[in-house]
């Protein structure tokens, strides 16, 4: 059957469309077909698949989880080079995942979607993409939440003359060498740049808002007799990731129910962080004025040293000004630059995206942000589920754990709502009461501490993580209750 799509041309009908081919998208791709789906695409707006791990090729670039914990539990990988997994491997390991799971015939590259509206008329989700219109009974959105750079508003930056770049766009050609660079940010991605880049700049000066907690990583290389061993005996990886996941979830305890252990850590934190910095000055600037855990906890060995040397300098002091060759602060300095890298995150409540994906009244996702239920499925936007969506982040664990949870979901809910082409839809009161709960929980944790953070939205409000343990999201998740849906 088709419909006219929102610009009146016939779309392509199919049974299931995913948007994305990130670690979700391509998830839900592979958990479709081994259910014995076959009838779906997969609209990715760039020209590969890879998500996070293609967009983020800035100079050290890693994953701060364990690789045998941050990949599919489905596709373990016996070869991993190293014990965190950096950018380029996770990338290919993604490719590898579609070349295995025969994805590649699913996959439409450059079909950016634009719009996707519930129509109940036709009773389909109508996509409007970049090149052309798609109409579909289910619709699965696996868009990202750390996908769309955020640029500060500084005034003057259009004027810089210089290379100017976001961590998540990284300028290839550009070359360090005898280069003056501003580092905007201290988060996650800032702490990788600096180190990789300091040795060859001529000077770089670091532009911090806000202290971040830094502490030791363990990272290492795999040695060939493991590789060998997870080989032979792939038990043995599920036992490392198995002590790796339960060590996470001991950690949570202090984000979710005692911050004050987190307090221990801190003593740790310090050592490290004097351990690298002498300067008394520059250690009062690295110190956070908020609590441990409060926001994200980057682990580096490499960032604290970098700052301490000579040709780097570490500044609090507001920009208020950019100029074409310069970058001014609240102090009336101006500090010559001719480089200019923005490591300052992403839209992350308030990702463009959600304003694009509009349920049965025609109302943006971005308005039921606050309503979704289990983070996958949303009151008035029938037949949709949504990966990573309102707080199913983590600040201690691997974000897979969340998405394979998800995608049990999406199968099972599938499973029991395709028979006879109904439609499902999550009763407003199931997530209300959900949404109550989770807020009530939040309240609780180190998040709500009292720093300012990206998990907030603009009314202060965590949309962003999960409170509990992993376990508990995938109890939870473990089945879709058809009780918890109006179904037609
Ligand atoms: C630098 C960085 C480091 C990270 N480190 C960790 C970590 O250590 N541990 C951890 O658990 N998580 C980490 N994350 C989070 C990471 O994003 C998730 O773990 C995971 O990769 C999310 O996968 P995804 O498929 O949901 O989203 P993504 O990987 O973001 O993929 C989304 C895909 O959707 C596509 N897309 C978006 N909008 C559209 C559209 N309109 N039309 C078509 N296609 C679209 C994008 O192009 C992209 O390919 C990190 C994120 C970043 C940015």
């Amino acid at each position: 059957m088709t419909a006219a799509g929102p610009s009146g041309s016939t779309p392509t009908e199919v049974r299931f469309l995913i948007i994305g081919a990130g670690f979700s998208g391509l998830g839900a791709g592979i958990k479709l077909r081994q259910a014995g789906y076959d009838d779906f695409v997969i609209l990715e707006r760039a020209d590969d698949v890879g998500g996070t791990w293609r967009d983020n090729t800035y100079p050290g670039c890693r994953c701060d989880v364990q690789s045998n914990l941050y990949s599919y539990s489905f596709d373990p990988k016996p070869d991993w080079s190293e014990t965190y997994p950096s950018q380029p491997e996770l990338w290919e390991y993604l490719q590898q995942a579609v070349r295995k799971n025969n994805l590649s015939t699913y996959l439409r590259f450059g079909h950016e979607v634009i719009e996707a509206r519930w129509d109940a008329a036709t009773r389909r989700w109508q996509v409007a993409t970049t090149k052309g219109q798609f109409a579909a009974r289910y619709l699965i959105a696996g868009v990202g939440a750390l996908v769309e750079p955020s640029l500060p508003d500084i005034p003057g930056i259009e004027t810089f003359a210089g290379t100017f770049m976001h961590s998540a766009r990284w300028d290839h050609g550009w070359q360090p060498a005898s280069r003056r660079v501003a580092v905007v940010g201290t988060g996650a991605s800032s702490i990788q740049i600096v180190p990789s880049i300091q040795p060859q700049v001529e000077h770089l000066t670091v532009f911090q808002r806000t202290a971040p907690f830094v502490v030791p990583h363990t990272n290492h290389p795999v040695r060939p007799a493991v590789k060998t061993m997870y080989r032979l005996v792939p038990g043995t990886q599920r036992l490392s990731r198995t002590l790796a996941y339960w060590l996470r979830e001991i950690l949570a305890i202090g984000f979710i129910r005692n911050p004050k252990i987190l307090k221990k850590a801190e003593v740790a934190w310090r050592k490290h962080m004097e351990s690298a910095v002498a300067d008394p000055v520059m250690r009062a600037q690295l110190t956070p004025a908020y609590d441990l855990g409060c926001k994200r906890v980057l682990p580096s060995n490499d960032f604290y040293p970098a700052i301490a040397k000579p040709n780097v300098s570490l500044v609090t002091e507001k920009i208020i000004e950019i100029r074409p060759d310069a970058v001014v602060t609240a102090d009336g300095t101006v500090h010559p630059v001719d480089t200019l890298i923005l490591a300052t995150g992403f839209h992350v409540t308030d990702n463009p995206m959600l304003g694009q994906i509009c349920g049965k009244e025609g109302q943006p996702l971005a308005d039921a942000w606050r309503s979704t239920y289990l983070g996958t499925v949303v009151p008035g936007f029938p037949n949709y589920f949504h990966l990573t969506g309102a707080n199913t982040g983590l600040g201690h664990s691997s974000m897979l754990l969340m998405i394979e949870s998800q995608l049990r979901y999406i199968v099972d809910g599938i499973a029991k709502t395709q028979a006879g082409g109904g439609t499902f839809e999550v009763r407003p009161e199931v997530a209300a009461a959900y949404n109550a709960e989770l807020q009530r929980r939040l309240g609780r944790t180190v998040w709500s501490s009292g720093c300012s953070s990206w998990y907030l939205d603009s009314e202060g409000r965590n949309v962003t993580l999960w409170p509990g343990f992993t376990f508990e999201f995938r109890r939870r998740t473990c089945e879709f209750r058809t009780a918890d849906f109006v179904l037609s």
